[in-house]
């Protein structure tokens, strides 16, 4: 059966960008009477809190987003590099970025695996934005050197053995779709279908992060916002007014980024 997910990280609170994205893989999902999964993206322990992971949920209920099942988070679970090709690479963020990395032409023994991407173009449809052509040239960590599997890996993993068959995620995700397509390559597997969301930045014009408390959905219904006054902030961004999936249509939905302003409101980024 299809299956469509939402993959919070509970590393921050949901903002109006995951509201957005989420609630597109909802839409999605209904639309097409396919299960919808709720599967916590946990693999950062360092930054990833159980706290921070309930009150997600709580804003989603909120939100009017529910889910058919909740899967087990990725830190429950083991992930393997069978079949995939792999090189060490023990270089500092420092060298990879100055000095360039050359370890896929050499045999180390000891650092992180990194997937041996294969090169050449991959072309893949958006169902929102329609085709898509890019040449993966990164060689992601698929493996810690300390043994901890990287969300690089995880995610293919777990969207194949949880059965998604629809990928609906925030458009920032675009460009790294061609390495993941790869990987279900190398792997034998089929993947996804695509559909990428617009991006929201704050008025700073960066990506929404914790330095935009304001855009949290706690934070509006804290300030009196309710539900569907963050839909109809957002929705139209999606072609839609109010969430509701006999509407829906991926290709109606905006491409992009969009500021979000210190009253909320959504505007067209400057220039
Ligand atoms: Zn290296």
């Amino acid at each position: 059966m299809a299956a469509g997910r939402l993959a919070p990280t509970p590393s921050g609170h949901l903002h109006l960008g995951n509201a957005l994205a989420f609630g597109a893989a909802w839409l999605s999902a209904r639309a097409a009477g396919a299960r919808v999964l709720l599967r916590v993206e946990d693999l950062d322990r360092g930054r990833a809190r159980d706290d921070i992971a309930a009150a997600q949920r709580e804003d989603l209920r909120w939100l009017g987003l529910d889910w058919d099942e909740e899967v087990l988070p990725q830190s429950r679970r083991t992930y393997a590099l069978d079949g995939v090709p792999v090189f060490r690479c023990a270089c500092t963020r420092a060298t990879r970025l100055y000095l360039g990395c050359s370890c896929r032409h050499k045999a180390h023994d000891r650092g992180h695996f990194r997937f041996d991407t294969p090169r050449g173009p991959v072309a893949f449809v958006d169902r929102a934005r329609g085709p898509q052509l890019f040449d993966p040239d990164e060689d992601p960590i698929l493996v810690r050197e300390d043994g901890e599997a990287a969300y690089p890996l995880a995610v293919v993993v777990d969207d194949h053995r949880d059965g998604v068959t629809e990928v609906v995620r925030g458009g920032d995700l675009l460009p790294a779709t061609a390495t993941q397509i790869r990987l279900y390559e190398v792997l034998g597997w089929t993947p996804p279908t695509w559909l990428h969301t617009p991006v929201i930045l704050g008025a700073d014009g960066k990506k929404l992060s914790k330095s935009h408390g304001s855009t949290e959905a706690r934070a509006l219904r804290a300030a009196g916002w309710t539900a569907d006054r963050v839909w109809a902030t957002i929705l139209p961004l999606l072609g839609l007014r109010h969430l509701d999936p006999a509407g829906f249509d991926a290709q109606k939905v905006c491409s992009g980024s969009f500021v979000v302003d210190a009253a909320g409101g959504i505007l067209p980024p400057p220039g």
